[in-house]
């Protein structure tokens, strides 16, 4: 039996994990769990999962998580934490073996950090925490000789077809997007785009953030800082095609032209269960890809000058520094503004690049030194967003 914890239970990919426990009896153990601030269904997994530590958001949520569990009987409690403390002690229990990470945004950074230090497994979604860090969390996997298994359904599938063939005989790896709700909308019309508008993604349900992030292809930007550093691959060795289906999840082409793709149906729980259970392949009971119904495979070069945020990833990613981190700071932000109607759609990539030509050219030692550009990079920022106000 593994024994899990999750950063993000609440959230649209903690919640498919549980989905995936509870679909292979026996196999998990849950050991520990950190939410957000919805402390309804914190309580409704304590009471179904029981495990032994419960974290969320705040500490007024702490207390309320314990009425709530009161009131279901639920006995004995969990120990109940709060804050980025809180998360930390879930992350790095001693009895974990892997932990989930599926936090949104670098919230989950310090806790994930943590947990690798001390030599856990990690299936990582958090992707903010490569983007932000991926530097010191590659190394710290790699000096304690744990790999870092990937649930976004891009490095998932090139995890799978890289157990196709040697590092040294990979060209390129080949990112597939789905080009967002946005594709076919001529450039002229973002301006007036709604939040509303950006969360209808075709293809995936997921977390406002990152359905926000799919809609600028700023998502893909950060996948492809995640690529790099999950993959130890040259910039230039990361390419982006659009393929509406989202039916191809990823490839990779190996030095004598071969392609090596991974296939699937839309459903976040196959990625989450493969990095859950790897090196074993188990069977599992979700939606199986109905052939009858998949007509064709469309692939576009991606409009580079309609999504400027893919371009602003990778100048972050050649340039390095903090200035990646910056880019993730200043993307929360700026998608938080929009999402709250504080800043227009075009206004996101435009934050963000005065955000990195505003930032100082710093190199990060350790945690502290993420943290402090974090701060700094959201600092700024908000300063372009109230500018933009005016
Ligand atoms: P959601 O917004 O659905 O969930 C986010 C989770 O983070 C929730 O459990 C939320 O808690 C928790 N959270 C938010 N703020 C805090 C905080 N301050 N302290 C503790 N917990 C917090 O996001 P997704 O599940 O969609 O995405 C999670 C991560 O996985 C992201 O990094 C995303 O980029 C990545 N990912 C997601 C995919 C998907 O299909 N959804 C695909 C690939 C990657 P609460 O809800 O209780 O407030």
């Amino acid at each position: 039996m593994k024994r899990i914890s999750i950063l993000g239970s609440t959230g649209s990919i903690g919640r498919q994990c549980l989905n995936v426990v509870d679909s292979l009896p026996g196999k998990f153990e849950v050991v520990a769990i950190a939410a957000g601030n919805n402390v309804e269904l914190a309580a409704e997994q304590t009471a179904k999962h029981r495990p032994r530590i419960v974290s969320v958001a705040t500490c007024d949520g702490a207390k309320e998580l314990r009425e709530r569990l009161a009131a279901l009987k639920v006995e004995p409690l969990p120990e109940i934490l709060c804050r980025v403390d809180g998360m930390e002690r879930v992350a790095t229990h001693p009895d974990v073996d892997t932990l989930l990470s599926a936090a949104v945004g670098v919230v989950g950074l310090p806790a994930t950090y943590k947990a690798v230090q001390q030599g856990k497994n990690l299936a990582l979604a958090n992707k903010e925490v490569l983007v932000a860090a991926g530097e010191l969390v590659m190394a710290a996997a790699l000096k304690q000789g744990k790999a870092v298994l990937p649930v976004d359904s891009e490095h998932n599938a090139i995890h799978q077809c890289l157990r196709a063939g040697e590092r040294r005989e990979v060209k390129k790896l080949v990112l597939t997007a789905s080009g967002g709700p946005f594709r076919k909308m001529p450039a002229s019309k973002f301006k007036d785009v709604t939040p509303e508008q950006a969360l209808a993604h075709p293809n995936w349900k997921m977390g406002r953030r990152i359905t926000t992030d799919s809609a600028t292809l700023m998502n893909k930007g950060f996948e492809v800082i995640e690529a790099r550093w999950l993959f130890g691959v040259r910039p230039e060795q990361i390419e982006v095609v659009i393929h509406p289906q989202s039916t191809i999840h990823s490839m990779v082409e190996f030095v004598d032209g071969s392609i090596l793709a991974q296939l699937g149906p839309t459903d976040m729980r196959m990625p989450i269960q493969y990095a859950l259970t790897y090196p074993e392949r188990l069977a599992s009971n979700g939606v199986a890809l109905d052939w009858k119904s998949l007509k064709k495979l469309d692939f576009e070069a991606v409009p580079v000058r309609k999504f400027p945020c893919l371009r602003l990833a990778r100048e972050a990613m050649e340039r390095g520094g903090a200035l990646p981190c910056a880019l993730n700071a200043a993307d929360e932000e700026s998608v938080a503004a929009f999402l709250e109607g504080r800043l227009g759609f075009t206004g996101i990539p435009k934050v963000i690049e005065r955000v990195l030509e505003r930032m100082p050219r710093v190199t990060f030692q350790s945690m502290d030194d993420v943290l402090e550009a974090d701060k700094e990079a959201r600092r700024i920022a908000q300063e372009e967003i109230e500018k933009r106000k005016n």
